[in-house]
């Protein structure tokens, strides 16, 4: 039996890491798509392209081949046959990829290559529209919440430990201009669907979490 599970939610509320972790307790592939979104700013970056240009964009989209694959249980992701994953974390990538996520172009061809995924194996794939758009079929579909103050503490606590240079309110607003533009693009604006389970994890743990939704799996499952 193959299962999907879709992971929705907003910027910073931990759903790569509940993922990740669900992943590895139930045996399944881990999707990360912001890491293909990230992977297109990349392109636009590396060929010197305005990432506000969506007709430029849009014409030379047929260019891009990106592809993933998993080295030690950790994807990997591919732009025309060289590994970037390690610059996807890039402050000016993720900046970028809130931009060319907006573009038709840009989500037809990442959706296409989601499902084609989500169809060789049972998976756990997060993003804004896995849900609503990617797999409507989901087995189970869960939209994480947290208040942005929460979120913004989390990110700020992470970073504080690498960094003493950054500032809460920078990151504060740079998590509400990300809710601002996922909430309300035209295409696959970012939005919990019909059937998908809430869980606010403002005051859970992330075992707390992860918990919650391996029991909303199972209850399924039975
Ligand atoms: O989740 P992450 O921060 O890596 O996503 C990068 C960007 O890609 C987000 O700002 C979001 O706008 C976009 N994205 C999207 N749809 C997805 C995943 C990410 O629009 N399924």
């Amino acid at each position: 039996m193959m299962y999907s599970i879709a992971i929705d939610g907003p910027a910073g509320v931990g759903k790569s890491t509940i993922a990740k972790g669900l992943a590895s307790r139930l045996g399944f592939t881990y999707v990360d798509t912001g890491a293909m979104y990230r992977a297109i700013a990349c392109w636009a970056l590396d060929q010197g392209i305005k990432l506000e240009d969506e007709e430029t964009v849009s014409e030379r989209i047929d260019e891009v081949i990106i592809s993933i694959d998993y080295k030690n249980g950790i994807q990997q992701v591919f732009l025309n046959d060289e590994n970037i994953t390690k610059r996807l974390r890039e402050e000016e990538v993720g900046k970028g990829a809130s931009i060319v996520s907006k573009y038709a172009c840009v989500r037809d061809k990442l959706v296409e290559l989601q499902q084609k995924i989500a169809k060789e194996k049972s998976v756990i794939m997060d993003g804004r529209d896995i849900g609503t758009r990617v797999l409507p079929d989901a087995f189970l579909k869960v939209f994480m919440t947290a208040d942005a103050n929460v979120r913004a503490k989390r990110r700020f606590d992470e970073l504080c430990l690498k960094d003493d240079d950054c500032d809460y309110n920078t990151i504060l607003k740079d998590i509400k201009d990300r809710d601002f533009a996922d909430e309300n693009r035209a295409i696959s604006p970012l939005r919990p669907a019909a059937d998908a389970v809430i869980v606010d994890t403002s005051s859970l743990s992330e075992d707390e979490v992860i918990e919650k939704i391996y029991g909303l799996f199972n209850s399924r499952v039975k």
